[in-house]
């Protein structure tokens, strides 16, 4: 039996259709990067290497949680007068989604000064610097983060 052109066309837009619906779950959310203000002081992690530890602070609002990816190192922001206003719970969106730059869960997420990732050796090591500890050096940069929230 030979279908028509049309009906075969309308196959495939049925077939796509449900191929897209089932494929979204694990389809990609696209993560925007945003500017964090930071402070910045560099240190010298366990094998000598220098890396910058960069901190958040607060002014009139609470100051931005950073966090690293242990896989990649990749930095994450979250607002939490994001969170509030949204009323998304981090500790749960972030089950659901996964690196843009290797890809691993971000359940993984570890906070971000207080774990700080060794370049050379790319392994995460404890930070001596506690977050909220403004360094001596108040130089302000501007960090791009991703930005699970956005
Ligand atoms: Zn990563």
């Amino acid at each position: 039996m030979r279908l028509p052109k049309e009906s075969m066309s309308l196959w495939i837009t049925i077939f796509s259709v449900i191929l897209a619906w089932f494929g979204m779950p694990d389809s990609p959310i696209i993560m925007q990067k945003v500017k964090v203000p930071c402070w910045k002081e560099t240190i010298n992690c366990q094998t000598g290497d220098m890396t910058d530890l960069y901190f958040t602070f607060s002014d009139f609002y609470p100051a931005r949680n950073l966090f690293i990816c242990p896989t990649c190192g990749a930095i994450f922001t979250v607002d939490p007068a994001t969170e509030h206003y949204q009323g998304k719970d981090f500790n749960e969106v972030k089950q659901t989604l996964n690196c843009p730059e290797c890809s691993s869960s971000l359940s993984n997420l570890l906070p971000y000064p207080d774990n700080v990732r060794c370049p050379s050796i790319g392994q995460i090591e404890k930070s001596f610097r506690k977050a909220g500890e403004i360094p001596a050096d108040r130089t302000e940069f501007i960090i791009e983060c991703w930005d699970p929230l956005s």
